[in-house]
């Protein structure tokens, strides 16, 4: 069991802080819950939903006396979070955040914080298309995983009570580079989720010219696309903007693999498509019989889980 918080800050209360504060109470990891977000609306809405013990729109507030600070804020947020909070945070403070990219935000919030606290960055793979605090639900993290990626020299007990507490809200919890993590997570969500965002205007642009007949068909394929592009715009225009280099380099390869593709299906090449097409179905497998899928439709999943 692990050792409990005493008190929980949440800098920002959307989807992510929200799934953690219900987890964290649910599961019984912090004595005490203080969670904060920058609008007066947000902060009145987590307090209606009971998220927290205390509720304010001051980070710094929120922060001062923490045991744990986690901010949960856009990507592109982040820096103005640590330079708020760094001056109140108190000694042997831990804090972390939940952002999709994690060179940026190391670099962001790093510089503002005192040698006196503890930095454990986290990236919690799990995500709905949902946003704000009515979106979150305490089981959002299990059986997901959640990657950490502490700089060079962080005390590896904060680093353990940062697993141990990821843990306790149902992850597995890995360790990796910010750089290799940013790599990824290029290629296993970013990229998919630009080449939804990309669809879906390209699809939406056609249906100015057919009228209703994109959404009348609107199925298999297309419509999962739909619900990943209909992702939190704020969210993921952060993403791109910070994860740039690696982005760009997996968009690179994967438009090269794309000509090939159009280059095949242009010369009539079934048998280089259909090779694609099996080894990407054998990977599929791969991935249920690694226990990180299951065969069943929609994922056999209880609410439509996307990565962030
Ligand atoms: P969300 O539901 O939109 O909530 C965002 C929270 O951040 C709200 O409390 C919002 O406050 C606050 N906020 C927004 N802009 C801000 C700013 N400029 N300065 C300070 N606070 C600001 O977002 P989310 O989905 O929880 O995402 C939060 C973080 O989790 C992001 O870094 C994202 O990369 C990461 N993440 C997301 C997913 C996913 O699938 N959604 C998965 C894994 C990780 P107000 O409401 O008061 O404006």
């Amino acid at each position: 069991m692990a050792e409990k918080i005493k008190r929980l800050a949440l800098i920002g209360i959307g989807l992510i802080g929200s799934s953690i504060a219900r987890g964290a109470r649910q599961f019984g990891l912090a004595d005490e819950i203080v969670v904060q977000s920058r609008r007066a609306e947000t902060v009145k809405t987590a307090e209606r939903l009971k998220l927290g013990d205390r509720y304010t729109t001051s980070a710094a507030d929120a922060s001062a006396g923490a045991d744990l600070v986690i901010a949960a804020v856009p990507v592109g947020a982040s820096g103005a979070v640590a330079k708020e909070i760094g001056p109140v945070l108190k000694p042997g403070a831990i804090v972390s955040d939940v952002g999709s990219v994690k060179e940026s935000v190391i670099r962001q919030m790093q510089p503002h914080l005192p040698k006196r606290v503890h930095f454990v960055p986290a990236h919690p793979v799990a995500g709905t298309e949902h946003s704000g605090p009515e979106a979150g639900f305490a089981e959002l993290f299990q059986n997901r995983w959640t990657i950490l990626t502490p700089p060079e020299g962080t005390d590896p007990q904060a680093v353990e009570r940062v697993k141990a507490f990821w843990m306790g809200l149902g992850a597995n919890v890995d360790i990796m580079a910010p750089a290799h993590h940013d790599m990824v997570l290029a290629i296993t969500s970013h990229v998919p989720h630009l080449i939804a965002y990309n669809i879906v205007g390209t699809a939406a642009h056609l249906g100015e010219v057919t009228e209703t007949e994109v959404m009348k068909f609107a199925a298999g394929g297309f419509r999962d696309f739909t619900r990943i592009a209909a992702s939190d715009p704020t969210m993921w225009r952060d993403v791109f903007l910070n994860n740039k280099p690696a982005v760009l380099e997996m968009l690179g390869r994967f438009t090269e693999d794309l000509t090939a593709l159009q280059r095949a299906i242009r010369f009539g090449d079934g048998e280089a498509l259909f090779d694609l097409f099996t080894r990407t179905r054998a990977i599929r497998r791969g991935i249920i019989e690694a226990g990180q899928e299951t065969a069943a439709p929609d994922f056999g999943r209880p609410h439509k889980i996307e990565e962030g």
